[in-house]
């Protein structure tokens, strides 16, 4: 594979692209021969397209101007719902884990479930996540930046 091949305009320091996130959320698909030879880029590579068609991803081939035929994506609409979901749920688990009443680093997913919400009960008696449930936990813990029982866990981005 040609390596230093210059696919995008994004450098993946200062401009970044989906492939550069954690987790990443786009990826290109190189093609190969049986023997390992490397495919050019050419009509073969609609295939990738119906493969991201059948898993509702986005595919590069389907932009409009420049087409970037390797690259699949997971569609922004999806993208954006989810990780807010998932960003939101992981600073109540943040109060939680804090206060012990989640305990396994795997409950640190920012899918707040069932363990989750037993875990607030537990805490505040209640399972839903309101401002007051949230007023709750600030009064008690401090603000989110104070927080460090889960600091060692590296996936968790730090609050900035
Ligand atoms: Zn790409």
């Amino acid at each position: 594979m040609d390596k230093d091949k210059k696919v995008t305009a994004l450098d993946g320091y200062k401009k970044k692209s989906r492939h550069n996130y954690l987790p990443a959320t786009a990826v290109d698909i190189v093609l190969f021969r049986p023997n390992g030879e490397e495919l050019e880029s050419g009509p073969q590579e609609q295939k990738i397209g119906k493969g991201a068609a059948k898993y509702d991803l986005e595919w590069g081939g389907n932009w409009q101007g420049w087409q970037d035929l390797p690259h699949i994506q997971i569609p922004l609409n999806r993208l954006f719902k989810n990780s807010l979901d998932r960003d939101e749920g992981l600073q109540w688990q943040k109060y939680l884990f804090q206060a012990g009443a989640l305990t396994e680093p795997e409950d640190l997913g920012g899918i707040f479930g069932e363990q989750s919400k037993k875990a607030l009960q537990a805490l505040i008696g209640t399972t839903k996540r309101t401002p007051d449930a949230w007023e709750k936990l600030y009064t008690k813990y401090g603000p989110i930046e104070s927080l460090t029982a889960f600091q060692q866990y590296a996936w968790i981005p730090a609050v900035t």
